[in-house]
């Protein structure tokens, strides 16, 4: 088959690569239908680190990607949930898929992950090929894959495999009730997803912060109020008499932009970072215990979140709408890289059709 694969930081190449074969009875092969790029798909192309993994060093050739949608063309035995023909959507994180907590969809929290035994995402090294490809193996299928209900759109069934569930993700660890006033920094599509996701769970307001316009504009169709990054603090702060806002989300992770959400947080406030922090980020603790500030820095496990949010989309609550500004062919997707990258062209999220 053909797929995108990591060649190295920057080298994403559309190549032959060998077709999946099913190698355990508990999961199945899609042909991939739609699958976009994910902002952490960014990390290996840059040469940062994830977890174990640093892509600075040579690693084995991998396919990348693991926002995939997708129909089953071939099942293993043990498979219950999926037949031949089903048009499914997939979780982007994979876990041992027999322990408790994979057990109940947090596969991000996998006792065989933390024993370093399994890998953790597809597409992030030759461990789990990714599917930015024609063929692609799901893995623990009964666990980590939904068949697509009627009136999900392609779009929507992206974003339920990564940006939407860690957006929701968000707005849960942060505790957003009715009423609150809420931050969400960085207006990539998981910030995006995180400050429509907070209205859905009854903030009474929601600020979302981002330096590039044509994504700060975009939340003002579901009511956010965009703030330029050096206005956030003043405005908030002076809008709120100096109390600051009940919760804040930061899909950044940058050590500027935690610094920047324990300031928007209010006393006894709580911050969620979804953003992937760089091992090197360092920041003082100092003023969140000043302020008893609860930090949750997680990642999502995301068929976790599935139960809770569909209906959210079936009904409306969660539209997902104006994330998907590109569309590309999978043959050229070292362009769709290059684009999605650059943050040119007023990109925010990249559909590519294999
Ligand atoms: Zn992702
Ligand atoms: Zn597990």
């Amino acid at each position: 088959m053909k797929a995108l694969v990591f060649n190295g930081p920057g080298q994403i190449i559309y190549e032959d690569f060998p077709d999946p074969k099913i190698d355990d009875d508990r999961n199945l092969i899609i042909q991939v239908k739609k699958c976009s790029i994910c902002g952490s798909d960014l990390h290996p192309y840059h040469g940062d680190k994830i977890g174990r993994a640093d892509y600075s060093k040579p690693v084995e050739k991998f396919c990348t990607g693991h926002e995939i949608i997708g129909e089953v063309v071939e099942i293993g035995k043990a498979v219950r949930n999926h037949k031949v023909g089903d048009n499914i959507l997939i979780e982007g994180g994979v876990g041992c898929g027999d322990c408790v907590n994979c057990r109940k969809g947090s596969a991000n929290i996998c006792t065989a992950y933390a024993q370093g035994r399994i890998g953790t995402a597809y597409g992030l090294s030759a461990k789990l090929q990714g599917g930015h490809s024609e063929y692609f193996q799901v893995h623990n299928a009964d666990l980590g894959a939904m068949k697509i209900p009627a009136g999900i759109s392609d779009e929507q069934a992206i974003l339920l495999t990564d940006a939407l569930a860690t957006g929701y993700y968000g707005v849960k660890t942060a505790r957003v009730k009715a009423g609150d006033v809420v931050g969400v920094i960085g207006q990539g599509p998981v910030g995006l997803m995180a400050a429509e996701s907070a209205y859905a769970a009854g903030a009474s307001k929601v600020y979302t912060i981002e330096p590039n316009e044509a994504r700060r504009e975009k939340s003002k169709r579901f009511g956010a109020i965009p703030l330029e990054p050096e206005m956030a603090v003043p405005t908030i702060l002076e809008d709120t008499k100096r109390l600051g806002i009940d919760a804040v989300i930061d899909a950044v992770g940058k050590a500027t932009t935690i610094k920047q959400a324990i300031k928007l947080a209010k006393f006894g406030g709580r911050v969620s970072i979804l953003g992937i922090i760089q091992p090197e980020a360092t920041l003082s603790l100092y003023y969140a215990q000043m302020k008893s500030v609860t930090i949750h820095a997680g990642i999502v496990g995301i068929s976790g979140m599935w139960t809770e949010l569909l209906p959210l989309v079936q009904h409306g609550k969660i539209k997902g709408e104006n994330v998907f500004t590109h569309h590309f062919d999978l043959k050229d997707g070292a362009e769709a890289y290059r684009v999605f990258e650059s943050q040119d062209d007023g990109v925010m999220k990249i559909m590519m059709t294999p």
